[in-house]
């Protein structure tokens, strides 16, 4: 294990790892080695055994043979006869042959080749031959010695069998064992090395997928790791980006791109190849216009890393949102925001001795067109409206857009009061032109309220306020026309004030009555029903018309509750009169806006007892023109009902017959305006009368005449057909108490006609 270890260590080494990047060679080499080692440990003992003992059997062959044949020479010499070899021979054949036990034979050959003399057994291996020549008084030959290499080969294959047992440890030790370590190391490292790819694989695509660009140098200032957005971001190559790169190159090929921050490109190398030394994060506005926001954080090695990311889309965001958040969206005109805060500004300039003007602005009869010709066409009029406004305004002023059909210009600074009423009178003019909108031709105006700085005040809200007094009153007097602020418009603002705040807790309080005048029919001479009017007895004032606080009631939405509390009273009081009279209750277009007005019909009939058909509605043709789809399906189901509905003060509005037709009202009630005309002279008024007498009779509606005061009137509507009349002549609105009286003496009265 240790071994494991310690080669693991190694193999982790530089040299090592070079060499096992080919790991096969390596495998190779330790095989070889191991097959060497084996090879030299079974091997090697047992040849040098061999070796060293055949060469000593060798010496030993030739001394035997040596020492022989000197026993010869010496035996000749001394007999003197070399025929003797014959009998002398055999004697030292045998003393050689026992000399040694390794010695297995000898012999002696003549010079001729014969064998003179041999002694000795025959050998089971093979025999290794040692020679001497034999020199001695005329005899010449050569004396033989044989020595076994039995055991030799023995002694061998013994050295062989116990080195092989020492090779198959040196087998396990240098083969086995290192190859199996070297493997286990390989799948080690190649699964290190998958690992390490894996993570590479990993780190790469994390990186070029990151919406950020990032950029890692070194302390020498040179990439370390750069992503693909980085490269992106600054129109680099891959290859101007690859590790290695220094961040002065970086930076100058950005500069080639033109694509820098800074004044010169100088200045822009100076600053971002400063060494970074703290986090930094910073903007930057790239000359193509781009903002880059980068973050710079220093590594402990020296280098540092920054990323980089494109907030051009965040930043245009931002400006649209700030944009959006000061102009209007439709005209692109400064908002109620901006316009305070530019008039801040203008005054700052009014305590430095400047003068300006703000200029309320109201369009005229936009709602109608709006709600006529449609919200494209009202969009298109604003935008034209704008167009035509800002071309009466200089650059210096602003004009902003504050609600749907307001306006205000700030003109600042203004030499005199005249220089803004002329202003004002040119803006009346160009709105009053015709407008040519998708096929339309729109005609509209436009109501001014001016105030002026210093005179009127010096503060923004209370410029606006008294601009706007100033449109209330422009709007009340005569609309299409300006009004400079003046002091006492304050006070009719703060009666109206007053007012609402009165109104609001006049029903709480029970200071409403209704008040009933009565309509006669013609040809029956009888009264056949009464109008329901509100009257609202206002403590400290006394009576206070409807005239004076139904608009405001409808401005403010009031008019649902006192119109509601009208028609179940109503109703109620009409259950107390003879059941051929009807009660008229007037409903305002407001009342149109409310889902539930059906309903509450149907609860204050169904509270009172009242039979539909004696309950009769009065619109006026506003109704229709507001929404008509919907306020024709409310009054259709009010229809259904049984109840009666009347068109009230025809005349005034639209005048469209086209209304006549959308609906089939059960009355029209000719507007009083045009009965005062007709004892005046006035051919006109007649004409429409007897034109909408003669349409009634045709389409079968009952015709009334508001407002007869006089005998005259009264002869000419009757002469022209009118079914019903109304007015002073027969009784001015009584308070409820007085109607069964006033029943009862016209009952006498017609009874005396
Ligand atoms: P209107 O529906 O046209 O009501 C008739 C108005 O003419 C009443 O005025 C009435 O007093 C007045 N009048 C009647 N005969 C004559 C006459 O011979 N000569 C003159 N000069 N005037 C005459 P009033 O009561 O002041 O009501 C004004 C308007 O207020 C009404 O006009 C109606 O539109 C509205 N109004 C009144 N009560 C209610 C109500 O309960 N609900 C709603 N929505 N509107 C109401
Ligand atoms: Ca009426
Ligand atoms: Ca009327």
């Amino acid at each position: 294990m240790r071994m494991l270890s310690a080669f693991l260590r190694f193999a982790r080494a530089k040299s090592m790892r070079r060499l096992l990047s080919r790991p096969s060679t390596a495998r190779a080499l330790i095989g070889h080695l191991g097959n060497a080692t084996i090879a030299i440990t079974v091997l090697a003992p047992p040849l040098a055994y061999a070796l060293m003992s055949y060469a000593e059997l060798s010496a030993r062959a030739r001394e035997h043979a040596t020492v022989g044949a000197r026993h010869i020479e010496m035996r000749l010499i001394k007999v003197g006869d070399p025929e003797a070899i014959g009998e002398i021979a055999p004697g030292i054949l045998y003393a050689t042959n026992g000399a040694h036990e390794t010695v297995a034979a000898s012999w002696v050959i003549g010079k001729d080749g014969h064998t003179i003399a041999f002694a000795g057994r025959t050998l089971r291996w093979p025999e290794l031959t040692g020679r001497a020549p034999i020199r001695a008084i005329g005899f010449e030959g050569t004396f033989f010695a044989a020595c076994s290499t039995g055991p030799i080969i023995i002694g061998t294959l013994h050295a062989l069998l116990a080195f092989l047992a020492l090779g198959f440890a040196a087998w396990y030790c240098f083969r086995r064992l290192p190859l199996t370590a070297l493997d286990t190391a390989l799948g080690l490292l190649q699964q290190a090395q998958a690992e390490a790819q894996d993570k590479n694989v990993r780190f790469d695509t994390a990186l070029d997928h990151m919406s950020q660009g990032l950029c890692m140098f070194d302390r020498d200032q040179k990439i370390l790791v750069c992503n693909k957005r980085y490269a992106e971001m600054y129109g680099l190559t891959r290859e101007q980006t690859r590790p290695g790169t220094t961040l002065r190159e970086i930076v100058q090929y950005r500069i080639a791109q033109g694509l820098y921050s800074g004044a010169t490109p100088n200045e822009y190398m100076h600053e971002r190849t400063a060494r970074v030394t703290a986090a930094s994060n910073s903007v930057q506005q790239l000359s193509d216009g781009r903002f880059v926001a980068i973050a710079r954080r220093p590594m402990a090695c020296g280098g540092w890393v920054t990323t980089h990311e494109d907030i051009t889309e965040q930043r245009q965001a931002e400006a649209k949102i700030a944009y959006m958040a000061h102009h209007d969206a439709l005209t692109g005109l400064p908002n109620r925001t901006l316009l305070h805060e530019r008039l801040d500004q203008a005054i700052e300039r009014v305590e430095q001795g400047e003068a300006l003007a703000v200029h309320c602005l109201d369009l005229d009869r936009f709602k109608e067109v709006n709600d006529t010709l449609g919200h494209a066409v009202g969009d298109a009029l604003l935008q034209a409206v704008t167009q035509r406004v800002a071309g009466c305004i200089r650059e210096t002023d602003t004009l902003g857009r504050v609600s749907g059909d307001e306006f205000t210009i700030i003109q600042s600074p203004i030499a005199s009061t005249e220089e803004a009423m002329a202003v004002a009178a040119r803006i009346v003019e160009v709105v009053q032109e015709p407008f040519s909108l998708m096929g339309h031709q729109v005609m509209i105006g436009t109501s001014v309220g001016v105030a002026l700085a210093p005179k009127d005040g010096v503060d923004g809200e209370m410029l606006l306020r008294n601009a706007d007094l100033a449109l209330y009153k422009a709007k009340q007097d005569r609309r299409g026309t300006y009004r400079l602020f003046e002091p006492d418009m304050n006070s009719h603002l703060q009666s109206r004030r007053d007012l609402e705040v009165a109104l609001r807790s006049a029903l709480q309080n029970g200071e409403f009555q209704v008040f009933y005048q009565p309509l006669l029919n013609l040809e029956h001479n009888e009264v056949c029903s009464f109008e329901a009017l509100v009257r609202w007895n206002r403590p400290g004032i006394g009576m206070v018309s409807p005239g004076d606080f139904i608009p405001l009631a409808e401005e403010t939405g009031l008019i649902n509750q006192i119109g509601e509390w009208v028609m179940r009273e109503a109703c109620r009081e009409a259950m107390s009169w003879p059941d051929h009279i009807m009660v008229s209750v007037n409903l305002s277009s407001v009342q149109f806006k409310n889902r539930s007005l059906v309903q509450m019909v149907m609860s204050a009939l169904a509270a009172s007892g009242l039979a539909p058909s004696r309950l009769e509605l009065e619109i006026t043709e506003s109704v229709l023109v507001q929404d008509s789809d919907s306020a024709l399906e409310m009054l259709k189901s009010l229809r259904l009902l049984g109840v009666k509905i009347a068109l009230d003060d025809f005349g005034t509005g639209y005048s469209s017959l086209s209304y006549l037709q959308s609906f089939p009202f059960d009355k029209i009630k000719i507007d009083r305006s045009f009965i005062k005309d007709l004892t005046s002279g006035n051919e006109n008024a007649l004409a429409i009368v007897t034109a909408v007498v003669q349409l009634g009779s045709s389409l079968g509606i009952a015709t009334t005449a508001e407002g007869v005061e006089t005998t005259d009137q009264l002869e000419i509507v009757r002469s022209r057909g009118c079914t019903e009349i109304q007015g002073y002549l027969l009784s001015a609105p009584k308070p409820a108490q007085q109607i069964g009286q006033f029943c009862t003496s016209r009952a006498v009265s017609s009874d005396a006609a």
